[in-house]
């Protein structure tokens, strides 16, 4: 006998711009008409591994919404080291500042693994915005989800142990690609945590140890996403609940 498929379960193709490229971006996604004229202004890229799309100082002439794979926000400091302070995927906009008439970037933009986004032109958004009270309260809305996050994980990198954090950070990435199989260096984990690759490759191994994940040469596996969740520090928990909070209580 034919299995019934009630219409509601179809899965419906993601929607595209006008080129065919599949729109992931939650803060695109389901605009209203009056968001058309932006819409076509948007343009596909791809970025490769490693990507600068902002260094701190530099001026903002493009933003980005993130579309698929991750750019992480990196605090830079003079001698070259860095802190990952922000992780942004398919739920956010990279060019806050622009937002409140700040011209220039305060961190480094960098793609962690291949992804595409949209991007636009600055000023091109700047004219728009005031058109769309439905584009400004989602900006506004993933404005202050991305403080919470950097406030989080501010209060995390100087608080919590290097396997939770790295279980934290393994959490955020996973939710962000929508997958298990992250491919990410030890060597680039120990830069995002803001760690030596020594101490990475000690965390690391105690959650292989553990069952959680596998590693091999420039991947990282999740295998029990249920104790990841468990070792990480309540910082995941904290920051997911707050969020989901936010967004049911919304208008
Ligand atoms: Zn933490």
């Amino acid at each position: 006998m034919a299995k019934y498929i009630h219409p509601s379960t179809t899965p419906k193709p993601p929607p595209t711009d006008a080129r065919g490229n599949q729109i992931h971006n939650e803060i695109l996604l389901g605009l209203s008409a009056d968001c058309s004229e932006l819409l076509s202004k948007l343009e596909y890229v791809r970025l490769k591994v490693h990507s600068v799309l902002f260094e701190t100082g530099d001026s903002l002439k493009s933003v980005y919404f993130g579309n698929s794979g991750m750019i992480s926000i990196l605090s830079v400091f003079p001698d070259g080291k860095s802190v990952e302070v922000g992780l942004v995927g398919k739920e956010g906009f990279v060019g806050l500042p622009l937002l409140v008439g700040f011209q220039t970037s305060s961190t480094r933009a960098v793609s962690q693994i291949e992804a595409t986004a949209f991007r636009v032109n600055g000023e091109t958004l700047m004219e728009f915005l005031p058109r769309s009270s439905e584009l400004q309260q989602r900006l506004r809305q993933y404005s202050q989800i991305s403080a919470l996050q950097i406030t989080q994980i501010a209060a995390c990198n100087r608080l919590h142990e290097v396997h939770e954090r790295l279980a934290r950070w393994l959490l955020m990435c996973s939710d962000r690609v929508g997958s298990n199989n992250l491919p990410l260096t030890q060597e680039f984990l120990g830069q995002m945590l803001g760690t030596r690759r020594s101490s990475v490759t000690v965390a690391a191994g105690f959650l292989q140890e553990a069952g959680i994940i596998t590693t091999a040469r420039g991947d990282v596996k999740i295998i029990n996403r249920e104790k990841l969740e468990d070792v990480a520090c309540e910082c995941y928990e904290i920051m997911q609940l707050q969020a989901a909070e936010w967004r049911n209580g919304s208008k």
